[in-house]
C-alpha cells in the first residue's frame, strides 16, 4: 500500500479528488502534516462552513467549520494521527453548515508514512443524516449512532452512566399548541441539555421526546443525578422565559454504565427505558437511578400480567373464588360469605390479590375476570341456599368496573338469571378508588337500591375516610378494615374513635362489619361496640368453595 502512495504526491492526490468530485456525494480529502495544508472535494464548500476547498493553518481554520463542543476531541484524535500513535481516524462529530447548523458528518481517514513517519492523511467524510441516523429537528445523532459508539468502544467504557431523559406529557404541548411548536420545544430543549454537557459526554436524541446522555468517566451516580438537576433547571428557565406559553418539566433514567457488560444494545435500551419511565411512575420531574431488585418486581409484574392474559382467554384456568364466612353478630350464626379472588399459576404458585388485582385492573381485564367472578359467586350461593336458604354473598367490584363497563345491568341481569333474591346480594366498592361525584357511581348506587341491592363500603378507615360518602353514597354496610381495627386493638384513641363511628353508623340506621379479628380478646373488645356483622381469621380464612362447604355447611 505505501509503496503505491510513495508513487502519489499530495498535489497528486488533490488533483485525483477535483476529479472525482462531480460523481460523489460524499466528501474525499487529504490533509497534508508536512505543508500543513489540506484540500477537499470542491462541492463541500456549498454544504459546509469551509473557507475554501483548500487551506493552510489546518487546526485553527477547523475552528471555523468543526461544531466548537466536538473540536477537542477532534483535535486530540489527530493529534495522535500526527504523532504516529495511530494510523486510522474514524470518528463521529459535527460540522457547521453553510448557514450554520449542526451536521453529523463520519469522518474516516488513512495515514499515510514517508521516511517511518506520518505525512499526510487521505479519507472520506460522509453525512451521516443521509443515512437518516441524524435527527434534524434537534441537531443530535441518533440512536445509531450511540449504538456505533457503545459496539467501537464496548471494551473501554468502565465507568460512567446513561442518563436518560424524557419530557413529561410532550403529547400535551403538542396538541395544545402544533407539531411545529413542538419541534421548536424539542429543539430548544436539545439545546438547554446540550448546555450542560461536559468534555468528553456525547448527546443522542433517542425517539421522540427522548434523549440520551452518555457519560464514560463518572464513577458516582451522585454526578449524575446532579447533572440532571442542573438540565432540569436549564429547561425550568427557558420555560419562564418563553413566558410559559409551553408548561412542561423533564424526567430522567439514570442507567450506570457497569449494568451494561454482557448486554445486548437492545436489551441496554430496555432497562434505560425502564429507569425512565420508573422516574415518570414516581412523579414525574425527577430522576431515578437504575435498581435490579426494581428491575426483577418489573418483569415479574410484566410476567404475571402476560398469564393473567393468557388466563382469561383460557376460560380463566387458574382463577378461583375462595369463601370467607361472614358473622351476623347479633344472631350470632353464620349471615353468609364474602366471595374472594384467586389466581394461582405453576410459574408462580398462588399469587396474592393484593398484587395481581391492580395488574388487572392497570390492563383492563379486570372487566372479564370481575363478571367471570360475579357468575361464579352467583352460581355459588344458588348452590348454598339450598342447604342454607337465606345465605347472603358479598362480591367485590372495582371501581374500573364501575367507570368503563355497564356494571349495574350486568350485576342485575346476573342476580336474576341465577334466581336470586336481590336481598340476598352485597355488593362491595372500596371507598379510595372512589369519586362520589361522578354520575356513573351515583347511578350505579340509586339503581343497586332500586333493585333491592345492598351496598357495602369496604375498607372504612384506610386511605381518605370521606364522611361525605355516607350522605351522598349512602351505603348499606360499612366495612371496617383490619388496619382499622388493628389501631382500635392497641390504641385507646382509635379505639374511642371507632366507637364514635359505631354510634354515628348506627344513628344513620346503617350496619357496620368489623373485619380481620383474629383472636378471641380482639372479639371481646370489638364487640363492645356493637357491629353487626363480623369477619376474620376467627371464625375463619377465605377457603375453596369445598372446603367451604365442609366447614360451614353440615351441621
Ligand atoms: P378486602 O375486600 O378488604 O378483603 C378482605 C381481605 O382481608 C382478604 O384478603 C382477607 O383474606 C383478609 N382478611 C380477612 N380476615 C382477616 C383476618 O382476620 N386477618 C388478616 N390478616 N386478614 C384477613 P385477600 O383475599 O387477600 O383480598 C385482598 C383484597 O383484594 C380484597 O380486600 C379486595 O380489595 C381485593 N379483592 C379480592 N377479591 C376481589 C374481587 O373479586 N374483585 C375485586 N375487585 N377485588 C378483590
Ligand atoms: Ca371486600
Ligand atoms: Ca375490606
Amino acid at each position: 500500500m505505501e509503496k503505491f502512495f510513495d508513487q502519489l504526491s499530495v498535489p497528486h492526490l488533490s488533483k485525483i479528488i477535483d476529479l472525482l468530485h462531480p460523481c460523489m456525494d460524499d466528501y474525499l480529502y487529504v490533509y497534508d502534516f508536512t505543508n500543513d495544508y489540506y484540500f477537499i472535494s470542491p462541492h463541500a464548500v456549498k454544504r459546509f462552513a469551509l473557507p475554501s476547498n483548500e487551506f493552510n493553518n489546518v487546526i485553527a481554520n477547523h475552528k471555523k467549520f468543526v461544531y466548537p463542543v466536538d473540536l477537542y476531541d477532534l483535535q486530540e484524535d489527530l493529534a495522535l494521527i500526527i504523532s504516529g500513535e495511530k494510523d486510522f481516524h474514524n470518528m463521529q462529530y459535527r460540522w457547521l453548515s453553510t448557514s450554520c447548523e449542526p451536521i453529523w458528518v463520519n469522518c474516516r481517514g488513512y495515514a499515510i508514512h514517508e521516511n517511518g513517519k506520518p505525512a499526510y492523511m487521505i479519507g472520506c467524510i460522509n453525512e451521516i443524516g443521509v443515512k437518516q441516523k441524524a435527527d434534524n429537528v434537534s441537531g443530535l445523532l441518533g440512536i445509531t449512532g450511540l449504538q456505533q459508539y457503545l459496539q467501537d468502544h464496548s471494551y473501554t467504557i468502565q465507568q460512567g452512566f446513561l442518563l436518560r431523559l424524557g419530557l413529561d406529557d410532550f403529547k400535551e404541548v403538542n396538541e395544545k399548541l402544533g407539531s411545529d411548536y413542538g419541534d421548536m420545544v424539542l429543539r430548544r430543549t436539545a439545546e438547554c441539555i446540550s448546555s450542560c454537557i461536559k468534555t468528553g459526554q456525547l448527546l443522542f436524541r433517542a425517539v421522540a421526546d427522548e434523549f440520551i446522555l452518555l457519560d464514560t468517566q463518572c464513577s458516582n451516580m451522585k454526578h449524575a443525578v446532579a447533572q440532571y438537576k442542573l438540565i432540569r433547571q436549564t429547561v425550568d428557565e427557558f420555560v419562564e422565559a418563553n413566558h410559559y406559553e409551553a408548561v412542561f418539566t423533564i424526567s430522567a433514567g439514570i442507567l450506570p454504565c457497569t449494568i451494561m457488560k454482557g448486554h445486548t444494545f437492545s436489551d441496554v435500551m430496555k432497562l434505560s427505558e425502564f429507569s425512565l419511565n420508573e422516574a415518570k411512575r414516581e412523579g414525574k420531574n425527577r430522576s431515578y437511578i437504575f435498581e435490579q431488585a426494581d428491575y426483577d418486581k418489573f418483569l415479574r409484574r410484566k410476567k404475571i400480567t402476560q398469564l393473567l392474559r393468557q388466563s382469561v382467554n383460557n376460560d380463566f384456568e387458574g382463577f378461583e373464588a375462595y369463601l370467607q364466612p361472614v358473622f351476623d353478630s347479633v344472631s350470632n350464626s353464620i349471615y353468609g360469605a364474602e366471595s374472594l379472588m384467586r389466581f394461582r399459576t405453576e410459574e408462580f404458585g398462588m399469587i396474592s390479590p393484593f398484587e395481581f388485582i391492580p395488574l388487572l385492573e392497570e390492563t383492563g381485564l379486570i372487566m372479564p375476570t370481575g363478571k367471570w367472578m360475579l357468575h361464579r359467586s352467583l352460581t355459588i350461593c344458588r348452590e348454598i341456599q339450598d342447604l342454607m336458604p337465606g345465605f347472603h354473598i358479598s362480591i367485590n367490584i372495582s371501581y374500573i368496573q364501575v367507570m368503563k363497563s355497564n356494571i349495574i345491568n350486568e350485576i342485575i341481569s346476573a342476580v336474576d338469571m341465577h334466581g336470586i333474591d336481590t336481598a340476598n346480594v352485597i355488593i362491595e366498592l372500596t371507598e379510595s378508588g372512589l369519586l362520589e361525584s361522578d354520575s356513573r357511581v351515583t347511578k350505579l348506587v340509586s339503581n343497586l337500591k332500586n333493585n333491592g341491592i345492598r351496598l357495602a363500603l369496604d375498607d372504612f378507615g384506610t386511605g381518605y375516610s370521606n364522611f361525605h360518602y355516607l350522605n351522598e353514597l349512602k351505603p348499606d354496610i360499612i366495612k371496617i378494615d383490619r388496619s382499622f381495627t388493628l389501631k382500635a386493638l392497641q390504641n385507646d384513641y382509635e379505639y374511642q374513635l371507632l366507637s364514635l363511628m359505631s354510634n354515628m353508623v348506627h344513628s344513620l340506621n346503617l350496619k357496620m362489619c368489623i373485619e380481620g379479628i383474629e383472636t378471641n380478646d380482639e372479639l371481646a373488645k370489638m364487640s363492645k361496640l356493637s357491629p353487626d356483622y363480623c369477619q376474620g381469621y376467627y371464625w375463619g380464612k377465605p377457603c375453596p368453595y369445598d372446603e367451604f362447604k365442609a366447614l360451614y355447611l353440615t351441621q
